[in-house]
């Protein structure tokens, strides 16, 4: 579950837009399909009441965007935070255009939100505010159009609560119509981990491209998480040495490396980090800072940005988080030589594991844990290596891996769209 998050004066979408227009340069796009590519194919703004526990009614917020169906059906998570606003979720629903593109899997990108703090909601207050935000957007989501997944502040309880309304409007179950649903209403073995396990793979794929050794690697992850706890208890298992985590209300750190397991029961008790042991506090700001090889940043957008990205000393950056880094950083972060696995690579484990999900749906047909983490590790791989093909390619220009991923993924769409063609 969500803690509360704070997005400082910075828009996303306007991030989103530098990021595509920075990769579009070398990309010899149509006018057309460089334009339709900037706009999102279509946004829908609902406000709906809600049944509280204390009788009243209170009005939320909530948005589904969709970037592009060039290459299939969109997929995107859904957002409960104070600070959704429409530009963060027509950013994060561009973003997962790419990233499904560069995992190459046959989707659109969209994504969901709603103003909400669910921290100060209770159990029914989240459940009526879940089935009427999915009947609101109801005109939109459907398993051959639009499928839903977690995101922050969300997670499988929220899905099985949309699954349930969505097949209580058809008259019968509608798996395929969301992923991320808990295993036993058709959820998929693995998903729960997926997105941090492709953090693992990305960041080991990334250690052997630089050589560097992943085991008795130092390690700091920001935000602890669905994203954040797993990739820190996987990175530990293959032998790195996690020295710093945090989530909203601050972090710790031990150099001599966290029992993670310890901290993830320390915060199932305590709902923090904070107080793990004998480590000593660390803000968020100082974690992203500290001397460590490995940083993940997985929280939250504009976490490295211009004032910090000069104070960071990791060699290699693997983004668990959508949007961590913003331009301005990333250009400093280049030029100093840190090496970046941008988000739309590093973070599509979840929504290729999600993929899985929606086919074992469709198909009434279930696959083993180790099927789904070979695919996914394979995937994960490819993506990587596609990615460096890109910026081998690209060996003139000097681009970094987030332009090449941007390359690789607007590539694919544009050739999708050139493919399809215009309507009518
Ligand atoms: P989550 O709600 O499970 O966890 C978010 C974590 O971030 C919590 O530990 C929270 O305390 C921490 N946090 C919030 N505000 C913070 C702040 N200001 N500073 C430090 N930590 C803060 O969410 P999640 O699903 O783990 O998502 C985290 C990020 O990963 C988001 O950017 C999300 O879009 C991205 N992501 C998630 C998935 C997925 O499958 N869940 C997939 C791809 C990308």
């Amino acid at each position: 579950m969500v803690e509360e998050l704070v997005i400082e004066s910075y828009n996303p979408w306007e991030m989103a837009l530098a990021q595509f227009d920075h990769a579009a340069q070398y990309l010899d796009l149509k006018a057309g399909i460089y334009e339709m590519m900037r706009h999102p194919k279509r946004e829908l703004t609902v406000s709906f009441p809600v049944q509280m526990d204390d009788d009243s009614v209170e009005i939320f917020t909530g948005y589904r965007v969709h970037h592009s169906t060039a290459r299939g059906p969109t997929k995107g998570g859904i957002r409960y935070s104070s600070g959704v606003t429409l530009d963060e979720v027509r950013a994060l629903a561009m973003w997962m255009t790419w990233k499904v593109a560069v995992a190459n899997l046959p989707f659109g990108g969209a994504k969901g939100g709603v103003i909400c703090n669910p921290k100060e909601l209770s159990e029914s207050e989240l459940e009526n505010l879940t089935r009427r935000y999915a009947t609101e957007i109801s005109l939109l989501m459907s398993p051959e159009g639009d499928i839903p997944a977690p995101d922050m502040g969300t997670g499988p309880q929220t899905m099985a609560w949309i699954m349930d309304t969505y097949s209580m409007h058809r008259g019968h179950s509608e798996p395929a119509v969301v992923t991320g649903k808990p295993i036993e209403i058709g959820g998929s073995l693995g998903r729960l981990e997926a997105t941090g396990r492709g953090v693992l793979v990305v960041a080991q794929e990334a250690a052997d491209y630089l050589d560097m050794a992943l085991a008795g690697a130092s390690v700091a992850v920001q935000g602890f998480g669905n994203v954040g706890s797993v990739s820190a208890r996987l990175l530990q298992e293959a032998g790195a040495r996690v020295v710093a985590v945090s989530d909203s209300r601050g972090g710790i750190n031990d150099p001599g490396g966290l029992d993670i397991p310890g901290v993830i029961q320390h915060k199932k008790e305590t709902g923090s980090v904070v107080g793990f042991g004998n480590a000593e506090g660390v803000t968020n700001a100082e974690l992203l800072e500290l001397p460590v090889d490995i940083l993940a940043p997985a929280a939250m957008e504009n976490q490295i940005n211009e004032a910090n990205a000069p104070y960071i000393q990791a060699k290699l950056i693997v983004e668990g988080a959508n949007g961590p880094t913003t331009p301005e950083a990333d250009a400093v972060l280049t030029e100093r030589g840190c090496f970046v696995v941008p988000d739309i690579l590093a973070n599509a484990g979840g929504v290729t594991v999600s993929y899985f999900e929606w086919v074992q749906g469709l198909q009434y047909f279930f696959w083993s844990e180790n099927e789904i983490n070979k695919q996914l590790h394979q995937i994960m791989c490819q993506s990587f290596a596609d990615v460096v093909d890109i910026m081998h390619q690209h060996e003139a220009d000097g681009i970094d891996m987030r332009t090449a991923a941007y390359i690789l993924g607007i590539s694919r769409v544009n050739q999708a769209t050139l493919l399809r063609g215009i309507y009518p």
